[in-house]
């Protein structure tokens, strides 16, 4: 920005000043009761918080761009802000302006930045807010997370940036710290996450932060080396004033021994957290998220992304969920407490921030009151290993709670600064003080009663404004009522403004009281939140205590009211699965019921199925519905059949539907062959695979190859358990000719020429599309159809009279049918065309090269081209 700081006032150069120093952030300049943007912080805010771009100094040559907030509801602009990325530097004015000489002093006292963002009226209940450090070292790229209010830290190193982004894609940064990437490396990452705030870091970079202290010390015990990123997180927390980070951790590594591998695509492609439309609703997610506490949904959203692969800790989980299902009763009460306890987790983080405020202290208050009340209803011995875990660590306050139902009122304000956050009987000083005050408050009564007897003004009032304290107020009307004692202060168009020693004397009493009041208040309110802060592991083992048996309760609701089986979960290769259905789409069918699929896949001679059947038949779903019930079950969850066994999946993966990736410089079938080759590399035999319609991207040709030699190489290399849904027909040769590949199909029926979906995967192929009776049923007008159905005639012909795809493929381009009255198109008789098509093919397949001499054969191009 070219301007002339000489040519400033001298506030815009306290303010250019500030900015300076907080480049990387809008500043938030207060100016009275509000807070003040300029220049291009200016147009940015305006334009994302939707309010009127003005100009300071409008009509001169120095007008700069401005826009404004008000002070009291700049939380919800700041957190827009925060959504869309963008950090927020709070500048305020330090000193009391009425003793400021010049400009009033101001600094920035806070800033706040989307990855530490802890605002909970404004952070999404049911997710994470991570800011998560990734980079490249020594050849491996490594990533390091934390959420600074439920105290979580992730880490992990990966040997590809591909492992890196399935990873990264799941924990969904608001902020990203990278380190040593290149350009290109940032930007493909930033495409997943558009409102992430990204921080670019070069490669060698060290954070200088003293690792000796505190928790950095303990991580550095606890990981070795590998907490170099770590390092970087605390060291940029800490420049923002986020240093009281003892609740962090244990720190928690991303490993592929421990959980299923579900790359970013599949998380798409399956509709676990979001639909492919962008909703939150019609997801896994939202079926299954029947928990009572915004910390039991979060985690549930962990169980989903991270499905485990330690058969023990799946059957512990399904124990515990059986066990809340016999249960019903407890589980009933458990649910009805529960949905009192609110985000205990994050307010825990408030206070171990230091940030809590009388209000969340409040609400801790209240979360212990359901703690307390749920320790004495889970007191019985469970029999599950995970229930008995859970409700012995629960930790008791019965010390901590009785003080803060005896400190605080029951709604306590926000700040602690305006007074009226304690009951009486807890301050034996503060309730002296507040006395003082309220009995003073009735002396001025008594006063201003006093006075209009003994002057006979009967409007007298006593009054108090900042300037002058308390006064008394006469009208012009009784002034030659008012007595000598009275002092003049202020003179206004109807009334003079009097004071009288008493007055003065009893108001050094009051406000000398209120100040006291108010300091003493918050100093109370200081000691207890440091008391509090104390207490902050326990906090933290009750949440995430009763966040996991929130979860098993949920998931135990789902399998009751959506009628689940308990899977049973093996270490071999098969996936056997009895009237399985569709964990979403068979809640949301709005009339047609859903129906019930079997699969058997035993991982060996029948590993992989190729499924035909017509469009709209229900391929696709079928896919979805295997990999679901798979994912829930290592989830710990009950899944939609009546009876499950599943080998233990090491990584789903999947090549579903079609799109492009344009800002990524992709077409369509670059991201689907892209996906592929992701698929071929990473699979083992321990993986499941869903393709569908490989190769549809391209010329028929190519397609029919790729899919074919894809087909082929994942069946008998890789050896994965395959969904390979497509219409080629010709690839159900691959039966008879690779071990492990067998056919189904998704049977219809037609009827009066029309096809009814029967839903029902059977073995065998399907030897037709119906591509042209969907084509019918989606309103493709009828000229098109009957356009359509001449053509497909005319394929088929050629197909039975066998002659080679080329011919075939050029006899369709150039047969010519009626129907359609197009520009630029030859009618004809489509029988005559396509006859003498073929008779020119069976001429020139009888000619026998080898005894026409080149003469003849250039004439006979020339006749042959005539004719044409
Ligand atoms: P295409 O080949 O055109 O992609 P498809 O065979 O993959 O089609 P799906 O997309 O799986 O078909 O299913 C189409 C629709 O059929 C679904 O949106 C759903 O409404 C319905 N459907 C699928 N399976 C079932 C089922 N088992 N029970 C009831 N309805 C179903």
């Amino acid at each position: 920005m070219a301007i002339g700081i000489e040519s400033l006032t001298p506030m815009m150069k306290q303010y250019w000043e500030i900015k300076q120093a907080n480049q990387d952030a809008l500043l938030f300049f207060r100016l009275g009761d509000f807070y003040e943007m300029f220049f291009e912080d200016a147009v940015v805010a305006s334009k994302i918080l939707n309010i009127a771009l003005t100009s300071r100094n409008k009509n001169s040559e120095e007008s700069v761009p401005l826009c404004g907030v008000p002070f009291h509801s700049a939380n919800n602009y700041i957190a827009k802000l925060v959504k869309h990325g963008c950090r927020v530097a709070i500048c305020e004015q330090v000193e009391d302006p009425k003793l400021a000489k010049g400009i009033v002093k101001r600094e920035v006292v806070r800033v706040v930045s989307p990855g530490l963002f802890d605002d909970l009226e404004n952070l999404k209940t049911q997710e994470p807010n991570y800011l998560v450090a990734i980079g490249k070292k020594d050849n491996t790229y490594a990533l390091a997370a934390v959420d600074i209010l439920s105290g979580e830290l992730i880490f992990g190193n990966f040997e590809s940036h591909d492992d890196l982004t399935t990873e990264l894609v799941k924990l969904a940064p608001r902020e990203l710290i990278t380190v040593g990437l290149e350009e290109k490396e940032q930007r493909s990452i930033l495409l997943f996450f558009p409102t992430c705030r990204l921080e670019a870091r070069s490669s060698g970079y060290e954070a200088n932060f003293d690792l000796s202290i505190g928790l950095a010390y303990e991580l550095l015990q606890q990981i070795g080396d590998e907490a170099w990123l770590f390092k970087i997180l605390l060291e940029y927390a800490s420049q923002v004033g986020v240093d009281e980070l003892q609740h962090l951790g244990p720190a928690h590594r991303l490993t592929s021994h421990e959980f299923m591998a579900i790359d970013e695509r599949t998380v798409q492609h399956l509709e676990l957290l979001q639909s492919q439309t962008g909703k939150e609703t019609s997801t896994l997610f939202w079926v299954l998220n029947l928990t009572a506490t915004p910390m039991g949904a979060r985690l549930l959203r962990k169980w989903i992304l991270f499905p485990l692969l330690d058969l023990k800790s799946i059957e512990l989980r399904q124990q515990g969920i059986a066990e809340c299902l016999e249960d019903w009763e407890q589980t009933q009460n458990f649910i009805a407490t529960a949905s009192l306890l609110g985000d205990l987790e994050r307010i825990t983080g408030r206070i171990a921030l230091g940030n809590a405020h009388p209000r969340d202290l409040a609400q801790l208050r209240d979360s212990l009151h359901q703690v307390e009340a749920l320790r004495v209803q889970l007191d019985k011995p469970y029999k599950s290993e995970l229930l008995q875990k859970i409700t012995a660590q629960l930790p008791q306050f019965s010390a901590l709670l009785p003080k803060l139902e005896q400190a605080l009122v029951d709604s306590p304000p926000i700040s602690f600064k305006t007074g009226g956050v304690f009951q009486k009987n807890y301050s034996a000083k503060l309730d002296e003080l507040h006395a003082l005050s309220s009995d003073s408050k009735q002396i001025l009564a008594h006063i201003e009663q006093q006075e209009r007897q003994r002057t006979g003004i009967n409007t007298l009032k006593i009054k108090y404004n900042q300037v002058f304290g308390y006064y008394l107020e006469v009208t012009h009307t009784h002034q030659h009522k008012v007595p000598a004692d009275y002092i003049r202060k202020q003179t206004l168009a109807n009334a003079e403004r009097y004071i009288t020693e008493e007055l003065k004397t009893l108001e050094d009493k009051i406000l000398g009281a209120e100040e006291k009041m108010q300091r003493l208040e918050e100093a109370l309110f200081i000691a207890l939140r440091e008391e509090v802060r104390q207490y902050v592991p326990s906090f933290k083992l009750a949440a995430q205590s009763l966040a996991h048996l929130d979860v098993m309760v949920s998931l135990a609701r789902a399998a009751k009211l959506y009628h689940y089986v308990c899977p049973q979960l093996t270490h071999d290769l098969s996936i056997i699965l009895k009237d399985s259905r569709h964990p979403v789409l068979e809640r949301v069918l709005p009339a047609e019921k859903f129906i019930p699929n079997d699969f058997e896949l035993n991982g060996e001679s029948e590993r992989m199925f190729l499924i035909t059947g017509p469009n709209m038949a229900g391929k696709s779903t079928l896919m979805r519905q295997l990999a679901l019930c798979v994912l829930m079950a290592q989830m710990g969850s009950f899944i939609p059949a009546t009876y499950a066994k599943i080998g233990i999946t090491d990584r789903i993966m999947s090549r579903l539907g079609a799109s492009d990736d344009l800002a990524g410089g992709m077409s369509t079938f670059m991201v689907e062959m892209v996906e592929t080759a992701h698929i071929l590399k990473q699979t083992s035999k321990q993986s499941l695979v869903l393709l569908d319609e490989i190769g549809r991207g391209t010329s028929t040709y190519d397609g029919l190859a790729i899919a074919w030699a894809v087909a082929e190489y994942l069946a008998t290399q890789t050896q994965c358990r395959t969904l390979f849904a497509t219409h080629y027909h010709e690839l159900t040769e691959l039966e008879s000719l690779v071990v492990g590949i067998v056919n189904y199909q998704v049977a219809v029926k037609e009827w009066n020429g029309e096809i009814l979906f029967l839903r029902k995967l059977l073995r065998g192929s399907c030897s037709r599309s119906y591509g042209l009776e969907v084509a019918r049923l989606a309103g493709i007008p009828e000229a098109v159809l009957l356009k359509a159905r001449a053509k497909l005639q005319a394929l088929e012909i050629i197909r039975e009279q066998e002659l080679p795809p080329k011919s075939q493929f050029e006899l369709f381009n150039n047969s010519r049918h009626p129907g359609l009255a197009c520009p630029g198109h030859r009618s004809g008789d489509p029988g005559s065309t396509m006859a003498t098509n073929l008779q020119f093919i069976a001429e020139i397949k009888k000619l026998d090269l080898n005894e026409l001499t080149p003469m003849q054969a250039l004439t006979y191009l020339y006749e042959l081209k005539n004719k044409l």
